[in-house]
């Protein structure tokens, strides 16, 4: 017996075994993993999963793995800060940041979803990963590709961050920088694919490795004390991330692990990039493509994989999808770092500003619980507000030269 029935096609429900595919051959619909919850409910219970690791490993369970985890044992269980100095700004006395900038070893969120793609694709026998990427998910499968001494190829569009770059070649895996946005890159992966037996995270094995994201949901719920929050806000890249937060509450309410409760689901896009959002504002059911231009790379997919899917369940649960310009979204750095010491990247400055944006529009009531997930570090995206923080005071090394300094920051401060 195995807790993994197949994969299953989203939209025409043809069946499929658990193997390296990810499109439905009758309708091109995205596959999905089939789980025999009757099974799972058996061996699951709140005892069992606090005494687990202290990873997100403690969910494996609910991962669709077979065997024991062998890539990424670290990745996962990151705080859950109660945000007492930003709620007060905002008049949220239960506001709460998911800390993925501290997500290990890569410093974001995607260090879940490698963790089960690079497990699952060992046990289907792959000596070769790879991935399309917008910055952090090729940081991670290269970490983890090392790790697990795997060959490696990433493919990422030239003009990412000098941060994220150097976070893929310190790893020493094949980087391919392509001559165009993410979106080209993406298109050529799935050529590159079709003829390579390699194992890329987000295109044949993406079944698996988005299903990691749940794990977000699955220790929010479990931080909180076991219940969901009445809100969430989740940035938008392929929409992948928000689809399986909303999965992830859904599957512990029914397997009686936390009260069934609404959650309202609030999609967070930059304005340069945000077609999401478009549909959402003008009542479509579907997404037109845009060409990115944002400073939140990480976010930065004009054609998003799963932007219907996420579209669907910010639609059920009576959320929105907002943006916000680069501007806020430097702003949106600034005043989580200033309020919570928090240094998150872009993804966490749009985040963060959508929450103010919805608490200025009263979204959220006062004693409401609300989760913000910060996915991102802000050391990998320094450009994006290096001309904001300005610089340190210069002094000499005597106390008459600190002192002068030392009268002047006092007086800046009473102007
Ligand atoms: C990839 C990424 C996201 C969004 O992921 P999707 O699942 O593609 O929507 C959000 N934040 C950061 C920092 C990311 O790297």
């Amino acid at each position: 017996m195995s807790k993994i029935k197949g994969l299953k096609c989203k939209e025409c429900s043809k069946r499929y075994p658990a193997e390296p595919l990810h499109v439905c051959e009758f309708c091109f619909g995205p596959l999905e993993v089939e789980y025999d919850y009757d099974f799972i409910r058996q061996g699951i219970t709140r005892e069992q999963i606090l005494q687990g690791p202290k990873s997100l490993w403690r969910y494996q369970a609910l991962l669709p793995i077979e065997k024991e985890p062998t890539v990424g044992l670290h990745a996962g269980l990151t705080p859950l800060i109660h945000a007492k100095n930003l709620g007060q700004e905002l008049g949220l006395n239960s506001l709460y940041l998911k800390n993925d900038a501290v997500n290990c070893p890569t410093l974001s969120f995607k260090d879940r979803v490698v963790a089960v793609a690079l497990t699952r694709a060992k046990e289907l026998g792959f000596d070769t990963v790879a991935c399309a990427s917008t910055g952090n998910l090729a940081n991670s499968v290269s970490a983890h590709s090392a790790e697990a001494r795997l060959s490696c190829y990433v493919f990422i569009p030239y003009d990412l961050e000098s941060a994220k770059v150097l976070g893929n070649l310190i790893y020493r895996p094949n980087v391919v920088a392509v001559e165009g946005n993410y979106d080209d890159v993406n298109r050529l992966c799935s050529e590159i694919a079709g003829e390579y037996h390699w194992a890329f995270v987000n295109i044949n094995i993406r079944p698996y490795y988005s299903e990691g994201s749940k794990t977000l949901a699955f220790e929010t719920a479990e931080q909180l004390g076991w219940r969901a929050p009445h809100q969430v806000i989740v940035p938008i890249a392929s929409g992948s991330l928000l689809t399986k937060i909303a999965k992830g509450f859904r599957e512990l309410a029914s397997l009686g692990l936390i009260p069934p409760a609404p959650v309202r689901i609030h999609g967070a896009q930059a304005a340069g990039c945000s077609p999401v959002a478009s549909a959402f504002l003008e009542g479509r059911d579907f997404i037109k493509p845009v060409k990115p231009k944002t400073i939140a790379k990480s976010l930065a997919i004009g054609n998003p994989a799963d932007g219907l899917y996420a579209l669907k369940e910010v639609r059920e649960s009576h959320g929105t999808v907002t943006t916000v310009t680069d501007e806020e979204i430097v702003e949106g750095i600034l005043f989580l770092a200033r309020t919570e010491g928090i240094f998150a990247e872009t993804a966490g400055g749009v985040t963060v500003a959508v929450l103010k944006k919805l608490a200025h529009q009263k979204a959220f009531r006062s004693d409401e619980t609300v989760v913000a997930y910060i996915t991102g570090n802000g050391l990998k995206t320094q450009e994006a507000v290096s001309q904001a923080v300005g610089s340190p005071m210069l002094i000499e090394p005597t106390l008459s030269s600190f002192e002068k300094a030392f009268k002047k920051t006092k007086e800046d401060r009473r102007n």
